[in-house]
């Protein structure tokens, strides 16, 4: 018999469940209270672990994979309220007993992952009989312990349980510095002079912010990211240096706010943690279960916006230019020429613009009424929730059934005690096993307005709170079975995509001029301020998506190393990664190392680059909902419940490819961004499609929609080329890529020998395809003899993809743009049927070995010395 999570008195400690919603009891969180509901949690996890590995009846789905999923709620809900206290409102009181929750919390979970008995129970279950939710479920249970390491060797296994620990601390460290560094670096300033460009409004929040601290004069805190929203007011350029450089400064100064020492040891450990596992770096583990599937992919769709971007900084920086008679701008001027430029070119006033956009009119008038209207689900106030502080309100959503849906705590303002950003959580996720509705928190950081003031917003902070409410929607919707599936619990590159998508509505005909109203009298917002706002939107897009980019480079170049490497210059290492793809450094990145909190505290680690990844999906579909005529009830419920409702309980991506029938491209995220497209249209679908190597389209899956996927257009070049040698084509797609040989075999089922690769070398920056059996290595030196040439280099994968239009584990002997002189292994001769990729990472086509020869115009050779 299976434990009931819900019956566990894991809330007694500190929680007797406040209202309908199983809320916790916030106002009973101390630091024993705390520590005594961890250990409940972990010790109630800890017992139905044992009873799992001491039953000996044959393991069922319900008995074993089930029953672990409930074993670990209590953990998850002990974590959910921990992070929402933490995040929001972390008392000092409660430092340390939050950091012992979060190494208690980790190493149970290492522990549990690392269960080896454990493993082989739920290994052992027979998924013939599940339906496919189930059949998901313990496919991603099975994968939750390999990529913990249950398939290691029991020395690997404590190494991996020790590099785990130390990875809890070096988190919990860096975020403790950071946020004592930030807070130390808030720009201290005595003289108002100072100050010039701010409003009355600023100075006196500033002058409060002082007066919290016990100090004289005007603080200013830091913001999360480099460039500091003040920075765009500031009339005096030497107070906007001391910003700058006070923002730039976090992390690197020496002492107890240094972060250095963490950004190293945690960038080897994790190295290490992925070579154990048998990964390259730990990018390609952490991408590897991502919408992405491979650190390439990430960093392609990355590369491939620098140049637009960069030409589009360019012509943003000729204009200030011109209009300020500049000869230079240094980079503290950049934001705050941007900013004058937009309010004098577009005649932006930001403080009048501000004023349409008070806080509670946006709320309830903007993004209430558009949910409303898409999904037709409803909003009121819901009294008597005590939460972590008195600044949240809570809201009840009611469903189009009339029924209470869940509840979303709004928490808008900021505080010495939050951290810095938005963010939106699921405290309690919606889950058919729990039988619990789900309680949702969207957490803002607006400055909060002197006593009887309105709280007005800024365009940025405008989208932040429409961007912030698609996620809720998002964990609202949920309708999965399980909780470790719900709403937002999906890749991390594909999570952003609701939000981004919910931005759409904050400027939109049917939804802004319900909230856009004067604050004090009332006025609808002119109709060509709105136009100039939407214009003056797409003008310092350069910047922001340079900035963007610099950040997720760098990102993705810390998680490349390789296991051993330990680069203890942090700031060297960053500036060598940034100037080498080629970021100026008038722009930092949007986070430099000692302050990126994303990679080193928050779970974003070779991450950052997901929400240009998921802005692709949202700039697609919310041109699908404008052709869908905007706010249209039908679209909204058909997509609620095929994208939004099934969370990561079905493959995400196969979700969007069953229900619009195509897979996204790139060119509506660069009209969203107002970037020109760099390539032809063609080139640019190519460059998305390469990304989706996880996209399942199994011909079930297609024919049971109306319309047919679209061919992948390096498909249709191979099928091409092979109809013109007169071979009848038969790529077979998978639901999963299969970049390297043994995997194709393993998914054909066929000798490694079998499969052909279609490897791209270099020989002196020219193009060679070899084709070679999977059963051996290509010994470089020995075929650059054969072939009468210095030397033979693998391709790098520009290269690849210049020479044959596709990636690295996609390659196929023909559909390239033009001929590659090509050699093909003799050894391949025997074997009556060949498998050669052909032309995604996910498809493979038969082929004889003459047929072979005959597509490639190839030669014969031997690749190494002992292939005989
Ligand atoms: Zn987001």
């Amino acid at each position: 018999m299976n434990a009931d999570p819900n019956g566990i008195d894991v809330w007694e400690a500190f929680l007797d469940p406040q209202t309908d919603y199983s809320l916790p009891d916030f106002a009973a969180v101390t630091a024993e209270t705390l520590l005594t509901a961890v250990h409940t949690a972990t010790d109630f996890a800890r017992a139905e672990v044992a009873a799992i590995v001491a039953d000996d009846a044959e393991s069922t789905f319900f008995s074993t994979t089930v029953r672990f999923e409930s074993a670990s709620v209590p953990m998850t809900r002990i974590a959910s309220v921990a992070a929402a206290i933490e995040s929001n409102h972390l008392r000092p009181e409660l430092t340390d007993a939050l950091a012992e929750v979060w190494e208690l919390l980790s190493a149970a979970q290492t522990e549990i992952l690392l269960n080896v008995d454990l493993f082989h129970r739920i290994e052992q279950v027979s998924v013939a009989d599940l339906n496919p939710e189930d059949k998901r479920q313990q496919e991603l249970t099975i994968d939750l312990f390999v990529r913990a390491g249950a398939r290691l060797g029991e020395e690997e296994r404590t190494q991996m349980a020790t590099i785990a620990a130390e990875l809890t601390t070096l988190e919990n460290s860096f975020s403790r510095a950071l946020q004592l560094d930030t807070r130390e670096l808030a720009v201290h300033l005595s003289e108002a002079d100072s100050l010039a460009g701010m409003n009355d409004d600023q100075i006196a929040a500033a002058a409060n912010r002082a007066a919290e601290r016990g100090v004289d004069g005007y603080l200013l805190p830091l913001n999360n990211f480099t460039q500091q929203l003040v920075l765009e007011s500031l009339d005096t350029a030497q107070t906007r240096r001391h910003v700058l450089n006070n923002s730039i400064a976090r992390g690197s100064r020496g002492g107890d706010g240094d972060t250095r020492t963490q950004v190293a040891d945690t960038t080897a450990l994790r190295a290490l943690q992925a070579n154990l596992l048998g990964y390259p770096s730990f990018s390609s583990y952490a991408v590897d279960n991502q919408t992405a599937g491979n650190p390439d992919a990430a960093a392609d769709i990355v590369s491939s916006l620098i140049n637009p971007a960069k030409a589009q900084l360019d012509e943003e920086l000729g204009l200030v230019r011109d209009r300020y008679g500049l000869d230079d701008v240094a980079p503290e001027d950049v934001k705050y020429y941007l900013a004058k430029y937009r309010a004098d070119e577009f005649g932006i006033d930001s403080d009048e613009v501000a004023k349409y956009f008070e806080f509670d009119t946006v709320l309830t008038e903007g993004v209430f009424r558009a949910a409303t209207g898409l999904y037709g689900v409803t909003f009121a106030p819901y009294d008597g929730v005590t939460a972590w502080h008195e600044d949240v309100c809570a809201y009840e959503v009611t469903d189009v059934t009339e029924r209470p849906l869940g509840l979303v705590l709004i928490d808008p303002y900021a505080r010495d005690t939050k951290r810095g950003g938005a963010w939106m959580d699921q405290l309690i996720p919606a889950s058919r096993l729990t039988g619990l509705q789900p309680v949702v928190t969207l957490s803002l950081n607006l400055a909060k307005p002197g006593h009887g003031r309105p709280t007005l917003l800024n365009p940025t902070e405008l989208t932040t709170l429409f961007h912030e409410f698609g996620h809720v929607l998002h964990g609202l919707f949920a309708n999965s079975t399980y909780p470790s599936t719900a709403g937002t619990a999906v890749p991390r590159d594909y999570v952003e995509f609701p939000s981004q998508l919910n931005e759409m509505w904050r400027f939109h005909p049917q939804v802004l001029p319900h909230f856009a109203k004067h604050v004090d009298t009332g006025e609808p917002m002119p109709a060509q301020l709105v136009d100039a706002l939407i214009a003056s939107e797409k003008f310092g897009q350069g910047f922001d998506t340079i900035e963007y980019l610099a950040a997720a480079m760098l990102d993705l170049s810390w998680h490349s190393l390789e296991a051993g490497e330990h680069i203890t210059d942090v700031l060297s290492f960053e500036s060598e990664v940034l100037a080498a793809a080629g970021f100026s450094p008038l722009v930092p990145p949007r986070y430099r190392s000692t302050y990126f909190g994303h990679i080193f505290a928050s779970g974003y680690a070779a991450g950052y680059y997901s929400y240009l990844y998921s802005e692709v999906i949202a700039a697609w579909v919310s041109e699908w909902f404008e052709s869908q005529g905007g706010l249209n009830r039908e679209a909204g419920d058909a997509f609620r419940e095929a994208i939004l409702a099934p969370g990561y309980s079905v493959d995400p991506m196969s979700a969007i490819e069953r229900f619009f029938g195509t897979r996204p491209d790139v060119a509506p995220l660069l009209r969203r961004r107002g970037l020109a497209e760099p390539v032809t249209e063609e080139d640019a679908a190519d460059s998305v499609d390469d990304e989706q190597s996880t996209v399942d389209a199994a011909p079930t899956a297609a024919s049971a929609n109306d319309e047919a996927p679209k061919q992948h257009a390096n498909h249709a070049k191979v099928e091409a080329q092979l109809r013109e040698h007169g071979i009848d084509p038969e790529v077979r797609v998978f639901a999963e890529a299969t970049p390297t040989a043994a995997a194709a075999a393993e998914k054909i089922g066929v000798d490694l020998g079998a499969i052909a690769n279609s490897l791209i070398f270099s020989s002196g920056g020219d193009p060679v395809l070899i084709m070679t059996s999977g059963a051996h290595r290509v010994d470089t030196d020995y075929v650059a003899d054969q072939l009468g040439i210095d030397s033979l280099d693998r391709a790098d994968k520009e290269l690849v993809r210049e020479a044959t239009g596709q990636v690295i584990g996609g390659v196929a002997p023909c559909g390239h743009p033009a001929p590659i002189p090509t050699y093909v292994d003799v050894t391949l001769a025997e074997h009556p049927v060949l498998w050669a990729a052909a032309g995604t990472p996910n498809s493979m086509m038969p082929l004889t070995y003459e047929q072979l020869l005959t597509i490639t115009n190839g030669k014969e050779i031997t690749v190494a010395r002992d292939d005989t």
